[in-house]
Formats: C-alpha cells, structure tokens, sequence
C-alpha cells in the first residue's frame, strides 16, 4: 500500500503527459479498472484525495471481514486492497494520492485535470471511481480553524517524529484518536485527549492501555470535555479552550499542535458542478459502456448509477469491465478489436 512519504513527495507532483484514462478514486473499483485498461493497453493515472489507496475499505472499515467477494469465501477489506493493488502493480500505474480533483476541463482533444492543490493532470479520457465522494476530515466548527490547519491543526499523522517534544491536545474517542494517544505519549512534551464521554470506541486493550498511561500521568483525560476555541497567531496555537459538558468551569491548556480526529466524511462536491447528468449523489451511466451524458467521461461503481445497480465491490469490478473496453473504442473509433480471454493474452508487462 501507497505510504504517506510517497504522498508528500507527489503532492509537488504535476504530470505533464497525456494519459489515455485519468481514473479518479483509488478505491477498490478505481484500483480493479487499472488492471482492465492495463490488460486493454491503456495508459492510467490515479488520483485520489485520501493519502492512502482503498477508498471506504481502508478508510472505514480495514479489518472487517468481506463475505461476497467471488472466490474470497473470506477476506478483510484491507488484504482485498492489497490484492487489488499487487494485481494493478503489472500496469505500473501512477498513484496521485492526496489531491482531491475539483475541476475538468475540456481543452481541444484532451482533458484537463485539476486538484484543488494545484496539480494539473492531461487525459484522453476520464474514468470516475469516486464511489459517495472525497473524503476529508471532519472539522470541528471552531472559529479560525483555517488558520491553524497545516501549522499546528493536522487531521492526519505523516511522521510521528514531527511531534517529538511538542504538548499535543488530541480530540476524538475512536480508534485513531486512543491509537495516536498511545503512540505519541512516549515523545511528547505533554499530551491530552479531549472526550465527549467516559466511553471510548477503540478496541478495548488500547482503551485499557489509554487508562493505565492517565493513571500513571503521562496522558492527561479531559472527559466530558469539547473544543470550544483557540488562541493563538500566524497559524502557531497558543492554547485550546475547552468547555464542560456538565457545565464546570472552561479550561484553558497550553498547546502546540491539536489533532482533531472526528472521522471522515465523503462529499461528491465538485463533481456536482461537471455537468454530469445526476441521480442524487450518483452518477447516470449508460451500464453497457459506463458512459456519462458528457463525451469521454465514465462512471463506476458506487458514484455510477443505472437501473437496479447494486452498490457492491463486485458490481464495480464488472462495471470497470465494461468502461476499460468502453474506453478503448472511444480513444480508437477505427480499429477493429477482437476480444480476448485474460488466459489467451496474459499480462502485458508482467
Ligand atoms: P470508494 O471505495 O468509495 O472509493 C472512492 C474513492 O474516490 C475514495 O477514496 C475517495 O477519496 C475518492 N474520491 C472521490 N471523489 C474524489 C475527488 N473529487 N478527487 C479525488 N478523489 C476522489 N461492499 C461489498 O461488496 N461487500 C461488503 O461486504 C461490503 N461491506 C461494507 C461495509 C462497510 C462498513 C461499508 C462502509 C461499505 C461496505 N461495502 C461492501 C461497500 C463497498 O465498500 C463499496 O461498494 C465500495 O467501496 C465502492 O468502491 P468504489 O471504488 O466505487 O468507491
């Protein structure tokens, strides 16, 4: 799996070369597509906003066990994202992780790709995997947050070393939060974790872990406790303002960085903004060839609608079966194909 060094080395990332298929989403139906363009002699790009590859196995739900993936009578979701990616990996493919795509723009014969960093990326066609949408993290509504994210308000760990010596308030009670807790107790100058209850939602030996390390005084429990504000100037918090649920008195804790860990969301955002004809937060496709209402467009898996779809890993896997041959007749109208069985044509580069 794509690792977040790799992440911060491609966020300066902007492709100059024309890519047959730009597949948007690199979750599990973005990931099978790159193996049926691969197997179709496409060229493919990747791009995704999350900084690992997977979509909603990775980001929701890793461990879980999936019991209708053909073949698999049993595979957690994070080991099918690894197959899916060892069987991509013969396709070279390029993965754009970290970059969420906000606009598409015709310009002559190709598109043009842009993030919302600023990344451009040229393509033939454009594949969207985007299932509900971009995840992003929730944000806690605090007045000024902006100003903070990036300097001293990160959503995400990259290197745990960045901090080594820092007081650090972190804010959630699910698994990354008591996770990070644990893990960051042993280089922080101080560390707190802010929880709206007694209750956690992590797995239950880290939660004892959590517990044993208060008792002992080297993470600090600020239950029932919520955000309430920040202080702080040019982007570098000063403190954290945190009021009772139960209406004691506000606290107010020196702080250097804050790590709000509340989840994901996916929003479908921009893409709204297309063109695309929509059904909901779904896309309208042609199922025969994943073809949307706009020229070189294609849709599949959860984004993708047509009548009776299941939104289900193996309907995508199909629906990329569908667009990779879709799109190669598009890109060239003149050539006759033949089809052929994976087993009579083997794996191109492999
Ligand atoms: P996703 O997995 O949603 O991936 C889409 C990717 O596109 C995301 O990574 C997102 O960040 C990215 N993206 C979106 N918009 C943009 C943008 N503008 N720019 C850049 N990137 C973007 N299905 C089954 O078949 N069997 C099961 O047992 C099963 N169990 C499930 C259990 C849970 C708890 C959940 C939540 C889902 C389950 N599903 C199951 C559903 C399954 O996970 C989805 O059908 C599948 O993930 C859809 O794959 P996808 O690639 O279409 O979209």
């Amino acid at each position: 799996m794509q690792g977040l060094d790799v992440y911060a080395d491609l966020r300066l990332k902007t492709s100059m070369s024309i890519t047959d298929v730009l597949i948007i989403g690199a979750g599990p139906v973005g990931l099978f597509a790159i193996h049926q363009c691969g197997t179709l002699g496409l060229s493919v790009q990747v791009v995704d906003s999350l900084p690992e590859i997977g979509g909603q196995c990775t980001a929701l739900y890793p461990e879980k066990p999936i019991y209708d993936i053909p073949a698999y009578p049993e595979i957690s979701a994070g080991d099918l994202i690894h197959q899916l990616e060892k069987q991509a990996s013969s396709f070279n493919p390029s993965y754009h992780l970290g970059y969420a795509v906000v606009a598409l723009n015709k310009v002559g014969e190709h598109w043009h790709i842009l993030t919302e960093d600023g990344a451009s990326f040229q393509a033939r066609t454009v594949l969207i995997a985007a299932g509900a949408g971009a995840f992003g993290p929730n944000r806690p509504p605090l007045e000024g947050i902006e100003s903070y994210e990036g300097a001293s308000i990160f959503y995400m760990v990259r290197h745990r070393d960045d901090f080594r010596d820092k007081r650090i308030l972190i804010a959630g009670g699910g698994d990354s939060a008591v996770d990070w807790a644990l893990s960051l107790s042993d280089i922080a100058a101080h560390i707190g974790i802010i929880h709206r209850r007694d209750k956690f939602r992590a797995a239950p030996e880290s939660v004892a872990r959590l517990h044993d390390l208060a008792e002992q005084g080297k993470i600090q429990m600020y239950v029932p406790y919520q955000l309430k504000a920040l202080e702080g100037s040019n982007g570098e918090l000063s403190h954290v303002i945190l009021s009772h649920l139960k209406g004691s008195e506000d606290l107010k804790i020196e702080t250097d960085v804050l790590l709000p860990f509340y989840g994901l969301a996916a929003e479908l955002g921009p893409i709204k903004e297309w063109g695309l004809e929509l059904d909901g937060q779904t896309i309208k496709v042609d199922h025969t060839t994943a073809s949307t209402n706009v020229d070189g467009i294609f849709a599949i898996g959860d984004v993708a609608s047509y009548p009776h779809k299941l939104k289900l890993i193996l309907t995508g896997f199909a629906d990329a079966a569908q667009a990779a041959h879709a799109i190669r007749t598009y890109i060239y109208p003149k050539k006759v194909f033949h089809f052929e069985y994976s087993t009579t044509k083997g794996i191109p580069s492999a």
